[in-house]
């Protein structure tokens, strides 16, 4: 390779008009045309593949080496990493990851050259015939007539498109992960595959935050906390997707529910309640049995009547709208539903809160004049930041999703939605990306993903204008002139369901919630029985102020209840021993900050109860 020395291996591959290609290849290695040549840096999204992918080489090579008669088949770059299929018998375990493992860093020391070669079809189905690799044949025999790329280190030589590092010693930091079954071809009436999930990253010191991570958010995970501090469960008995709020998980969801609706009382909305199911007339009004029906269950039938489970609120609001005549003074109508639906998920989708097959959506639906469109967006987003930023999310990531291809209603009103939607993202300085087409079938939408501690983003808050249900349930409004004119209509929701923020929320306090939603916000620990008295005492005045308290009076050692106290995540912790009751104080302990020292009841109340109310 010319003009370039590089013992650091920090350079993986080149890219050659726009083409990423090997070091080794003819282009990298002709003087001439050096200077439209581009070096990828290992550290580069594009390096990052390649060595992911080559790792993943190299865990084939070695899994060859270790079981000469698994049989190789797929092994892409993902996104945080790679896997490879390999059909087995029985999975791999731990044991042979960590067999694997050491033998894929043998082969770095090894430094073995890969190299490219090409083969005609004809000779390449010969090659891995004769090597018993079917898999690789069937692949080949799929491939256009013509020349196919192989990659070849020491005796393992896989089907590739390239471009791989230039010796296995390029390979640095990896980690293989888990393991997971796989139907060859993601087909299940095909064999079930053995698949390995590694990743690869420039420097040991990455790998590890990598892997770090990866264990903050395992413990994390909403489903074991959930458990742990018993906040709610999926039985069998009940069904799949179907939750449980267990008292501790309800009494936050009270306290979700209780601020939620309080807030939308105090900005102009008003609260509704409607049915879980309606008839199914409904939702051919809808138009939601053509649209959705794949997301809807089986109608119920009730004395030869068809009812449905609601997927969605909104046919029961506009009902409600048309309960009366509507005049422009009327408008706008912000109307609010925690509205439960049912929706139909596979069984494989589902994942604890997350994928659910029955929420409650924070649902808002608003019918407004087009002239005030552009006001009723601008505020719903002000009040979206706010809600969420009530429980810490500040960051977000925003769409904005314009018309695609099949859509309802005029272009003149796509025009002036859009126009809206992304005038009030600029008025409120939200910075956004558009997503073109990506609207719904009947309106521009704004999509929000709120950023977690751990960066993650997860889509909840939505903001659609919709034209279509306004034209099919011909809703109307009585104009300034007398005239009849068809109101917009805005569906909104902040949380997005109450399930899945639940489950997000979980995991991002990591089940410390903050005190205004923790389930029990203090846990009064008398240190001997001759203090449960006095014990009893503070928990009726911290009762006379709405305070969540709990005492644990259990003949255990005081450091005992303290540990439970904090495994439990439980924000104030108010210690009594005779010294306290005597002079009517509490040893304060905090679960971050630890012990606080000795306060009288009075200012402890205070300062619990100012942490409340700044949400902290
Ligand atoms: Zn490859
Ligand atoms: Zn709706």
């Amino acid at each position: 390779m010319k003009g370039l020395q590089d013992n650091s291996k920090e350079i993986l591959a080149a890219r050659v008009n726009g083409r990423l290609v090997d070091l080794k290849s003819r282009q990298c290695e002709e003087p001439d045309v050096e200077e439209g040549i581009e070096w990828v840096n290992v550290s580069s999204p594009e390096g990052l593949e390649i060595l992911r992918h080559s790792t993943s080489h190299l865990m084939a090579q070695a899994v060859k080496e270790l079981y000469p008669d698994v049989k190789i088949t797929i092994g892409p770059a993902i996104e945080e990493g790679f896997y490879y299929d390999f059909d087995k018998e029985r999975p791999f375990t731990n044991e042979e990851l960590l067999k694997i493992e050491e033998r894929m860093t043998a082969i770095v020391k090894r430094d073995t050259p890969v190299e490219r070669m090409e083969l005609s079809r004809e000779d390449a189905v010969k090659m891995f015939d004769g090597m018993k690799e079917n898999y690789k044949v069937e692949i080949i025999k799929d491939l256009p007539e013509g020349t196919v790329s192989l990659y070849r280190q020491g005796d393992f030589i896989d089907l590739c498109r390239g471009p791989h590092i230039p010796s296995t010693g390029y390979v640095r930091s990896f980690k293989l992960l888990n393991t997971a079954g796989a139907y060859w071809r993601g087909d299940e009436k095909n064999r079930m595959l053995q698949r390995i999930y590694g990743t690869a990253f420039p420097t040991q010191e990455a790998l590890d935050n990598y892997l770090n991570k990866l264990e903050e958010i395992k413990k994390r995970d909403h489903r074991k906390l959930g458990r742990e501090l018993d906040l709610f469960s999926i039985q069998d008995e009940i069904g799949a997707g179907l939750i449980l709020w267990h008292p501790k998980g309800a009494l936050i969801r009270k306290t979700i529910e209780d601020f939620w609706k309080d807030e939308h009382l105090s900005n102009g909305y008003q609260l509704l309640y409607t049915p879980h199911v309606a008839k199914l007339d409904l939702w051919n009004t809808s138009g939601h049995t053509d649209f959705y029906r794949a997301n809807m269950y089986a109608p119920i039938d009730i004395e030869g009547q068809e009812f449905q489970l609601k997927p969605m609120n909104c046919p029961f609001h506009i009902t409600i709208y048309k309960t009366k005549m509507r005049s422009y003074r009327d408008l706008p109508i912000r109307w609010a539903e925690l509205g439960t639906v049912y929706r139909y998920e596979r069984s494989g989708v589902l994942h604890g809160l997350l994928r659910v097959r029955g929420f409650t959506q924070d649902d808002a639906h608003i019918f407004c004049r087009p002239d005030q469109l552009e006001k009723e967006i601008a505020s719903i987003l002000d009040f979206t930041v706010y809600i969420l930023g009530a429980y810490g999310f500040t960051n977000y990531d925003i769409y904005l999703s314009t018309r695609p291809e099949k859509y309802v209603g005029s272009l003149e009103n796509w025009d002036k939605a859009t126009t809206a939607l992304s005038n009030a993202l600029k008025a409120k300085g939200l910075e956004f990306q558009v997503d073109p087409g990506e609207g719904v079938f009947y309106g521009p939408k704004i999509d929000i993903k709120i950023k977690d501690v751990l960066d993650r983003a997860w889509q909840c808050s939505t903001i659609q204008v919709d034209f279509n249900l306004p034209e099919r349930f011909a809703l109307s409004y009585t104009g300034e002139d007398g005239l009849q004119y068809q109101p917009i209509m805005l569906h909104r929701a902040l949380m997005g369901s109450l399930e899945r923020f639940f489950g997000i929320l979980v995991e991002h306090y990591a089940g410390a919630f903050p005190v205004w939603i923790a389930p029990v916000q203090v846990k009064i620990l008398p240190i001997t029985d001759k203090q449960n008295v006095y014990a009893e005492e503070l928990i009726s005045l911290l009762k006379k102020e709405n305070i969540r308290a709990e005492i644990d009076s259990r003949n255990e050692k005081i450091g005992f209840k303290i540990r439970e106290a904090q495994m439990e995540k439980i924000p104030y912790m108010l210690i009594a021993g005779n010294r306290e009751a005597e002079a009517g104080t509490v040893s304060l302990r905090h679960r971050r900050d630890g012990d606080k020292g000795a306060l009288t009841i009075t200012t402890a109340i205070e300062m619990i109860k100012k942490d409340i109310a700044d949400r902290v």
